[in-house]
């Protein structure tokens, strides 16, 4: 039993920060929630005082790897390193990132071999410290789209590569449609996937009850994405009017990702070298926050991931911030919305009795100066305390 105080409380449910906020945890759920007259705990509970601190739900980063680090640069050699490179690496990046205080992480496709459904199962018997995990396998894309992974061209092809992903453990599937901004030779909107392949992914994973992610950009790459009945739309840079009304129509969430664009260890810094992405990059600074606050307040649900900024999850809110959100909203965002975009709404999300105890600490209040999430002191998953490993 532990029984968690602070000064402040932000239960993630929507309603107004709890003063004198308390957790009382038991067995890894949440047993109790609310201003400190209201929860007590036996006398043998372990008391954590933060002080003048915040208690919130730990983060979920709705769009992360486990094979790529931007900070490295070099980002096609880490693609191609041997799988046991790789899931050393792997294992590194989820101690990160669980330090860091995100306690889920959707996974949005590796290069080969599976990385991480291995690190989800070890996490899942606690062999591994990490976030909790949700797998996609290997990205699936065309041999001439964006990222790297086994080729699927075709119908036939990219039916088998769902099916492969599953029968190796996918909770979901991730297809590459649109260019990236990381291509030499691909553009936001160029897109590689024809909608007769895009309907056959999304079919054969909803047919194994699996939600589909869509590495999408803009352009009609995006819209047969949207027409498909893809779940997420990963990045969406450049959604126009008519995708962003598309995507409320068919309840569609939109995952961004700014960090790669926008932080000084992102794309920037990795592709210093390549003037074509330098531009891709100076390009998207320009638009991106204004196309996702028209995205926001139309209402379209949408929430955050990392991508390949490790340990960065703090970063995106401040940019969602900075484009004219509500610190609270980032936080809904990053917390319950994340939540929902994976499915586990009914566990984690939001600080309430009976829910799994994924609880992260930050010094002061994140209403008053968001960078706080970026000094998390204290991370709980599901009632074990991490904060206080030390790793390389
Ligand atoms: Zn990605």
């Amino acid at each position: 039993m532990k029984l968690l105080k602070a000064r402040w409380l932000i239960d993630s449910i929507g309603r107004a920060p709890i003063d004198d906020g308390r957790v009382l945890i038991v067995d890894g759920r949440i047993a109790a929630v609310g201003r400190a007259d209201t929860v007590s705990a036996s006398p043998g509970a372990e008391v954590i005082d933060l002080g003048e601190a915040t208690l919130l739900p730990g983060l979920i980063d709705v769009h992360g790897h486990l094979s790529l680090d931007m900070s490295r640069g070099d980002v096609e050699a880490q693609l191609q390193e041997p799988t046991p490179e790789r899931l050393i690496r792997g294992v590194q990046i989820l101690r990160r990132n669980l330090k860091a205080g995100i306690t889920t992480m959707r996974l949005c496709g590796e290069s080969r071999n599976f990385i991480d459904i291995a690190c989800k199962r070890a996490v899942t018997n606690g062999r591994l410290p990490g976030p909790r995990l949700l797998a996609s396998g290997n990205a699936i894309t065309s041999s001439h789209g964006h990222g790297l992974g086994p080729a699927a061209d075709g119908v036939d092809e990219v039916r088998n590569a769902v099916r492969r992903n599953i029968q190796a453990g996918a909770d979901l599937i991730k297809i590459m449609v649109t260019g990236g901004l990381s291509g030499k030779h691909e553009s936001p909107f160029s897109y590689s996937y024809s909608f007769e392949e895009i309907a056959a992914a999304v079919e054969e994973a909803h047919r194994a009850g699996k939600r589909v992610a869509a590495h999408a950009h803009g352009g009609t790459g995006l819209r047969y994405c949207l027409e498909a009945g893809v779940d997420t739309i990963e990045h969406g840079a450049y959604m126009s009017e008519d995708d962003i009304a598309l995507a409320l129509e068919k309840k569609a969430w939109v995952v961004g990702t700014f960090g790669v664009v926008f932080h000084p260890d992102g794309l920037e810094r990795a592709f210093a070298h390549v003037p074509s992405i330098v531009e891709k990059v100076r390009q998207a600074r320009s638009e991106i926050g204004h196309n996702f606050k028209k995205v926001v307040d139309a209402g379209v649900r949408y929430t955050l991931g990392s991508d390949s900024m490790q340990g960065h999850l703090a970063f995106e809110l401040e940019c969602l911030v900075t484009f004219g959100v509500s610190p609270f909203e980032a936080i809904i965002a990053a917390t319950k919305r994340a939540a929902e975009a994976c499915g586990l709404e009914a566990h984690i999300g939001t600080l309430e009795p009976g829910k799994w105890a994924d609880i992260i600490g930050v010094p002061g209040n994140p209403l008053d100066d968001i960078t706080a999430l970026r000094r998390v002191n204290l991370v709980i998953k599901a009632g074990t305390r991490y904060d206080q490993m030390s790793f390389p």
